[in-house]
């Protein structure tokens, strides 16, 4: 058996990225410009979305969300504790208060628990896509609807994922990432779409220093733009997406089966309805199973086998988060042993066959199985 390794994630850049940046190198206009425009057009249409605005980096993205949305002191956002940080981060920028709703077996943030914090001062349900599966956006968008709240959808690694027909970041205001690792990727970007015009307005003139024309300045603003750059790497991307997905849903499906029957370890759950897009495939190893999580995350390591702990904590679980004044610590039990049960195998669109039997038959050795 090879021991080369198989890394949970891996970057390759061809080409056709090589070559639309070179032709932006060549055309002198680096920074923000026509191929930013075309990535947001481009965007907007695969959203099914009317709007689409570039920003630096994914977490900007959710700040100028916010800030665009007018959020602040006093106000309330529902989320989910079982993201990436910058979920909270974010919302902590905007001077909100952040209430945690519980997330159900498929790890996306759950309704019911998310109407039972509704009160007088929600302003905002920031549900995140997680691992690319959508939230379950039309309960969340009667929710809101009901509590007169707007929805701010965490799409960060969920480019392309569907509920139905819709795209994600068409439900509510999307704010997508183009960090290194996700799906589509120039190593740092973001985008935020939304179907309120006055809305991408607000969000064009944050990201420019608030100015329309220049020095001309409609309100006090920032530098989040993204470059020509970073666009130009992204759009071959983008034209490439439903292949990249279709082979990740592929080798979802292949370790699915490969790891059916274990006892105690469960495989991702789809609910009927919604179209992931695995930028992760992620098991639970429930105390149920006949080897700890821990204990496995060994063995893959023995194995050469690349895994993430997405996340191993709930964001607010670290000592710079505990007391804080605008965090509310709701119990959320469900999400609170998911933390300690997850595990994320290479799920990626250069994986081969042999590498993902390699993982499965690596898996159901260290479970003797
Ligand atoms: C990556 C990520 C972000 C932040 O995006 P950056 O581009 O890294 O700033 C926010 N939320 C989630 C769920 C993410 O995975």
């Amino acid at each position: 058996m090879s021991k080369t390794s198989i890394p949970i994630t891996s970057v390759i850049i061809g080409p056709e990225e090589e070559a639309a940046v070179l032709r932006v190198l060549r055309s002198g206009q680096l920074a923000q410009g026509p191929v930013v425009a075309e990535l947001e057009r481009e965007f907007a249409s695969l959203c099914g979305a009317p709007h689409a605005v570039a920003v630096s980096n994914g977490t900007v993205a959710l700040v100028a969300a916010l800030r665009a949305l007018k959020l602040g002191p006093g106000d309330e956002v529902i989320t989910t504790p079982f993201s990436f940080v910058a979920t909270l981060n974010a919302v902590l920028e905007s001077g909100a208060t952040v209430r945690f709703a519980d997330v159900t077996d498929d790890f996306t943030i759950d309704p019911a628990s998310v109407a039972a914090l509704v009160n007088e001062r929600t302003r905002a349900l920031l549900p995140v896509h997680l691992y690319g599966l959508p939230a379950d956006m039309p309960a969340l968008m009667e929710i809101a609807g009901r509590a007169g709240a707007v929805v701010v959808e965490d799409a960060a690694q969920a480019h392309g994922a569907r509920v139905g027909d819709r795209a994600v970041g068409s439900f509510g205001v999307g704010c997508f990432s183009l960090y290194a690792t996700k799906n589509v990727q120039c190593g740092e970007g973001g985008l935020v779409t939304t179907a309120d015009g006055e809305l991408a307005d607000r969000l064009r003139l944050l990201r420019n220093q608030g100015m329309r024309a220049r020095y001309q300045y409609e309100l006090p603003g920032h530098n989040w733009r993204l470059t020509d750059l970073q666009a130009a790497i992204v759009l071959p991307q983008l034209r490439r997406l439903n292949e990249t997905v279709e082979r990740r849903a592929a080798n979802a499906a292949r370790l699915t089966e490969g790891l059916a029957g274990l006892p105690g370890v469960r495989t991702p759950e789809v609910p009927a309805g919604r179209t992931h897009v695995w930028h992760q495939y992620t098991i639970r190893v429930t105390p149920q199973a006949g080897l700890s999580r821990d204990d496995l995350a060994k063995r893959l390591d023995q194995a050469g086998i690349g895994y993430g702990l997405y996340y191993p904590r709930l964001m607010y679980d670290y000592d710079c988060y505990r007391g804080h004044p605008q965090i509310s610590k709701d119990p959320t039990p469900r999400a609170a042993a998911v933390v300690s049960e997850v595990l994320s195998l290479p799920v990626h669109q250069h994986l081969t066959d042999g590498e993902l039997d390699r993982i499965v038959t690596s898996i159901r050795q260290a479970f003797d199985a």
